[in-house]
Parts: structure tokens; sequence; C-alpha cells
């Protein structure tokens, strides 16, 4: 499998949910190990920013990257897109803060990279094998990653808030590019209306609307139309989950095991499998025998999750 990225360039505008600010972005294709970079040709010198964990600035309500000045907000959708449709090499130009977020999902990412189409580059793909269980967790909250017996990634993620929409929801399936844009890529970012003041209060959600959010009152979805999906505020858990994750540089073989997961636990995630490289490999391509199945049925057993 080799490294992949667009055809052409893709053009296009909006604006960013938390800093409210009218951003152009262009996203311009690139070479092989070049991975995903950030580019603000607003501020001088058009600084860029990698997209990888050492970069990660903030992870309240989105995850952030940046260093001193230069900052680029709400990567994760974005990041989603690329991961799941398998563009490795990018150069995202903005000449704003913030990515903007268009319909608050990944759907106006996958509709332009898929429009455009990819171009085949000549060096290989690396995968990050995962060999022996990694795992976060803090006030109940958990995200394990876990050798899968399959040779594709697998996703079991729940939610459960307290609220009557959000009650336990889980999406668990073995991922695919087909999966996420039928079945994630969709699924719009959410946030409660009792918080909306409390947020713009704090300089966020200065952009949002119910054109890019599903917005949750007392007793109902405030959006006309209702929800994309009955469980749609896991599904959108599980998109953000891989923009965050989309951070190692590399996708995963393995299978992940999320409840009530965010952008920080995500963080978190990937800073642990940093500091483990024992339990991973990279590797050119991967697929289990029924020796290396047998191993993983044995790990299984004795991990408890
Ligand atoms: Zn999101």
């Amino acid at each position: 499998m080799l490294q992949k990225t667009l055809k052409d360039s893709i053009e296009f505008s909006g604006i960013g949910l938390h800093t409210g600010c009218a951003v152009n972005a262009k996203i311009v294709p690139s070479g092989e190990d070049t991975g995903i970079t950030f580019v603000r040709t607003d501020l001088s010198g058009a600084p860029a920013i990698k997209a990888e964990a050492s970069s990660v600035l903030t992870t309240s309500y989105a995850t952030s990257l940046g260093a001193k000045e230069l900052s680029v907000s709400t990567v994760e959708h974005i990041l989603a897109a690329f991961y799941c449709l398998g563009v490795d090499n990018a150069i995202v130009e903005l000449d704003g803060p913030e990515v903007p977020i268009l319909d608050g999902s990944s759907s106006g990412f996958i509709d332009m990279i898929e429009s455009t189409g990819l171009a085949e580059l000549c060096a290989p793909r690396k995968y990050i094998v995962i060999k022996r269980p990694i795992k976060v967790q803090e006030n109940g909250k958990y995200v394990f990653l876990m050798p899968s017996e399959e040779t594709e990634f697998t996703v079991d993620y729940s939610i459960d808030f307290s609220h009557p929409f959000m009650t336990r929801q889980n999406f668990s399936r073995l991922f695919s590019k087909e999966v996420f844009k039928n079945e994630v890529g969709r699924a719009r970012t959410f946030g409660f209306l009792r918080d909306v003041e409390t947020l713009r209060k704090n300089g966020l959600a200065k952009g949002g609307s119910l054109d890019n959010a599903i917005v949750i009152g007392e007793g109902e979805i405030l959006n006309e139309g209702g929800l994309r999906y009955p469980d749609e505020f896991v599904r959108h858990k599980v998109l953000d989950m891989m923009g965050d994750i989309s951070l190692l540089g590399a996708p995963i073989v393995g299978r992940i095991i999320a409840h009530r997961s965010g952008h920080s636990l995500n963080y978190k995630l990937i800073q642990q499998v940093l500091k483990m490289p024992h339990r991973w490999e990279l590797l050119d391509s991967w697929s289990a025998t029924d020796a290396a199945r047998a191993d993983l049925r044995v790990m299984d057993k004795i991990a408890t999750v």
C-alpha cells in the first residue's frame, strides 16, 4: 500500500466554530513522508505547523495545534477525513486561526476530497500495529488500544451523559473508509443550550449556530430536521477520536475501546502510545497469521478491560 495525497488543490471557506472568524482555506497536495501540515498564510512568514502529537496546544472543546503566537484551532474534523479516506500527505493553508467548521461534521471535507480524488506517491504507507494493550483512564472515562485479530482497525465507543437525549449510546464496528463515509463522517458536533452563554464568556462557540452544531435544549433538539442518526452523538465522538488519533502520524492496526472519552483523554492516549514504543510496531504492511491470531486471543483474555 503506497502513501497518497490529493490529485489537485481544494479551496473552501467558512467560519471557525469557536473564534467566529471567517477563514479562507486551501488544501494543497504534498510529497511522501511530509504528513499533514497547517500553514497560517495570514501571519508574517506564513508559519507552518505539523499535525503531530508534539504540536498539540489545547484540547478543551476542540483540538488545537500551535506554539506561542501561532495556533490552528479545531483541526479534528478535517484530520478525521484525511485519516479515514487515506490522505497521508497534504498542506492546509488558512488565512485565519481556525479550520472552517462547515456543517459541524466531516461531510464537506469528505465530499471535496472524494470529488478531487487521490494520487499515489512512491513511498509505502506505514502502519502502527498494536502488539500489547495501551490504556489511559480517569474519572470513569477510558480509552484502551488493544491488539486486533483483524488486519484492520476496530472501534468500540460508548457515551453516557446524564441527559434524556444522551443516555448510553454505543458504536461498535470494524472500521473502514466506507463506515466512515456512511456512518460516522456526517455526524455533527453538539452542545447544550444551557452551556452556550458560559462558552461564549470563555471565548468559545462564537461561530456556533444551528447551521454547524446540534443544539440540545431542555426537552428538544433545536435543529430543524432533528438528528441525522438516532445516535449521532456517539458517532460524532468517534469522528473526533479519528481526528485526534491521526496525530500519531500513521494508521493504526488494532482495536480501540473508549468510554466517555474526549479530546483531552484522546491526547493522553496518544502521549501514552509514544511513551510505550515496545507495545507497538511501525510496519509497511501487516496481516495476521493464524499463529498471531491465536496469540492475540490469549492476550485478550489476559488483558482485563
Ligand atoms: Zn468534533
